[in-house]
């Protein structure tokens, strides 16, 4: 029987526009496959989305839970004898699937086109606007010792992070559906096909501990210099830094309602020395992520718009959150209050984004880990 392939060349424009303008003197050797330290037997890539993309074969590549097995350790570019540069075409095939994937779809694009930041950051600026204004805080600061909560009451913002967040996480949930029938779809089974359920736990293990980062880094293919010496460190420093940050917000709340413990929390307190110092994890590695960015470019692969956009928000989102700690301890009330809006602009931006963003790799890396796992394909 005939198999009719359509090509969608538009899709192939697409991704050759995300930084993956040399893909098409790939002449599938194969090396990529053979030193990718994450790739198995099983489940060989990235010469296979190399093809698809080159073929225009848009469904096969993003239904395919490979791109997000790939950790960008840049070792297929390295190696590859055409310079074809592999890591950056799986890099392209992850920023657009999760605009492809995205629910509502306008929010994908959004993320992924710089003409629309103004628009996203107006979202959450106009929301505590008009808080402040229903308060009355936007003519006449707080007056006395410096305390954010009476500038901006701890309900109101958590009201409407709740609200904003919450349909976030729809939108999360629906994409990694979408996500997960694609892949059903391109190999061939029902989306019921696979039981998921037996896998989760090892699922999540696999990513609390960065298994496949510390794999990038333990399975060195030759002597070639790559990027992924520093990978598995900094990339669990970010993530536990950022779950500190969490509990500490979550800690926070608590402490609120459940005992009455009003802010600002003393800098000896556990939950505070426990913000601080995942707020310097988190700095420290993002910097040494940009750092690594510019400098690894050959290797790494040319960092995209929604790479520089993650890193920059959660760089800043981390930075304005000390700085409202050092204005408000300086008594500096014209500058406290206006840093602490401009915080919490970013954290909406961080977090109410997430499916959407480059962040979104922590839902369709994990649909994808899952999907390979259920499906037999784990590497
Ligand atoms: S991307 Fe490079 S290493 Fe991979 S198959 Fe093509 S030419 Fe070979
Ligand atoms: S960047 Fe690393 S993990 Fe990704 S395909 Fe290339 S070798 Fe494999």
């Amino acid at each position: 029987m005939a198999t009719l392939i359509q090509p969608d060349l538009e899709f192939k424009r697409e991704i050759i526009g995300l930084d993956a303008h040399d893909l098409s003197v790939c002449y599938q050797c194969g090396t990529c496959s053979a030193v990718c330290p994450i790739s198995t037997a099983d489940n060989p890539f990235p010469r296979k989305e190399m093809v698809w993309v080159q073929w225009g074969l848009k469904g096969r590549a993003l239904g395919n839970s490979s791109i997000w097995m790939c950790h960008q350790c840049g070792t297929c570019n390295t190696y590859c004898p055409r310079d074809a540069k592999p890591a950056n075409v799986m890099a392209a095939l992850r920023d657009y699937s999760i605009a492809h994937y995205a629910v509502p779809r306008f929010m994908g694009r959004a993320l992924s086109e710089p003409r629309y930041l103004p628009l996203l950051f107006a979202i959450p600026a106009l929301v505590f606007l008009a808080i402040l204004g229903w308060l009355g805080n936007l003519t006449a600061l707080p007056r006395g010792q410096i305390v954010f909560s009476k500038f901006m009451p701890i309900l109101y913002i958590e009201v409407a992070f709740m609200a904003a967040i919450g349909l976030s996480m729809v939108g999360a949930a629906l994409g990694g559906v979408r996500y997960w029938k694609a892949m059903s779809r391109s190999a061939g089974v029902s989306s019921n096909g696979h039981n998921p359920r037996r896998h989760i736990v090892s699922t999540l293990l696999d990513i609390l501990k960065h298994r496949k980062f510390r794999q990038c880094g333990e399975e060195p293919a030759g002597t070639r210099k790559t990027y992924k010496g520093h990978l598995h460190k900094t990339h669990l420093a970010v993530f536990w830094g950022f779950m500190g940050l969490v509990v500490t917000t979550t800690s926070v709340g608590i402490g609120i309602y459940a005992f009455g413990y009003l802010t600002p929390w003393p800098f000896w307190h556990p939950v505070k020395i426990l913000g601080n110092v995942s707020g310097i994890v988190v700095i420290a590695a993002v910097t040494v992520f940009l750092w690594r960015r510019i400098v690894d470019q050959a290797k790494a692969g040319k960092s995209t718009y929604s790479d520089w956009l993650f890193l920059a928000i959660l760089l800043l989102t981390t930075l304005t959150g000390f700085l409202c700690q050092w204005l408000r301890l300086a008594d500096l009330r014209a500058l406290a209050y206006p840093t602490y809006f401009v915080h919490l602009i970013f954290i909406f931006f961080l977090l109410v984004y997430i499916p959407y963003s480059k962040f979104a790799h922590i839902v369709y890396r994990t649909v994808a880990m899952l999907h390979a796992a259920s499906s037999g394909a784990r590497p």
